[in-house]
């Protein structure tokens, strides 16, 4: 039976492990295919895929190129979050190194439009130089990203993360812990409650968290929006689920 790798962590790669193990169609696919999915056992508490499941780090390329013969992976898709870098770079090593083929799952970027006010950026530390205080910011780039924003002058922020931000919070921070899909109303309910001045967020693309900015464009909040981290060359790239499916079935 095909053996194929999905490296997950995301909506899309929960579909794509639902859609290769026959959950969507109730059917087996194409001459079966074995899926394993891999998670890096950051969050406390995962939404797992169907099947088999791996948690935590592979010890870079050399562990992932290692594993990937050891449990002779016929396929590899990287289904990984954009920014989810490293990961991305060790994946496309491991498989050069190996000779496992290797595809990339990446959902759309967002786009501005009508009535949008977005500043895009090329990393947090870019976003953080942007803020110039006094200014009450929606942050929600990410619980470990805290730090890039802490300390700035006259910057008071709602962060908001699935996991609780390492201790100490300073004390200009005020953590919102929630997990999407989000709501208009409630994300335009947030920004009133809390005076919010400017969003700050990650190209993350997708449904599940576009919500805010619709609300900050029907509230006129500029949006600072730190672009995706480049993909390693050569990379095979689709952009949708039924996509990778096709390809993941050989
Ligand atoms: P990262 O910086 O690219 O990865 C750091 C290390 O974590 C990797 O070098 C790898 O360790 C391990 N790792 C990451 N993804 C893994 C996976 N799917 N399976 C096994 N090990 C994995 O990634 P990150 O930004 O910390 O994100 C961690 C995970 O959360 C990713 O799987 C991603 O899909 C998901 N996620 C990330 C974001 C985000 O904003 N970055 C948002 C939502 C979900 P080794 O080097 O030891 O193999």
């Amino acid at each position: 039976m095909r053996r194929v790798l999905i490296l997950g962590g995301t909506a899309e790669a929960r579909a794509l492990a639902a859609e290769l193990s026959g959950e969507l169609s109730g059917e087996l696919s194409g001459g079966g295919v074995h899926v394993v999915s891999s998670l890096a056992g950051r969050v406390s508490n995962p939404r797992l895929p169907v099947g088999e499941v791996r948690e935590g780090g592979f010890g870079g390329a050399d562990g992932l190129a290692a594993w990937l013969a050891a449990e002779r992976i016929d396929a590899l898709v990287d289904a990984t979050h954009p920014f989810a870098a490293r990961m991305t770079a060790s994946a496309a090593e491991a498989a050069a190194r190996t000779g496992v083929p290797l595809l990339v799952l990446r959902r759309p970027g967002w786009r501005e439009g009508p009535g949008d006010t977005w500043r895009r950026v090329p990393s947090l530390h870019a976003a953080a130089a942007q803020l110039d205080g006094p200014v009450r910011v929606f942050l929600t780039t990410g619980r470990r990203s805290l730090p890039v924003f802490t300390g700035l002058a006259g910057v008071w922020l709602l962060a908001r993360s699935v996991d609780p931000p390492e201790p100490p919070v300073p004390d200009n921070v005020h953590v919102v812990l929630d997990r999407g899909p989000y709501t208009v109303e409630g994300e335009r309910a947030l920004i009133r409650e809390h005076r919010l001045d400017v969003l700050v967020t990650k190209d993350s693309g997708g449904p599940m968290t576009t919500a805010k900015l619709v609300a900050a464009r029907e509230l006129g909040l500029p949006v600072i929006m730190v672009d995706r981290p480049p993909l390693p060359g050569g990379i095979r790239l689709v952009e949708t689920v039924a996509e990778a499916a096709a390809w993941a079935q050989g």
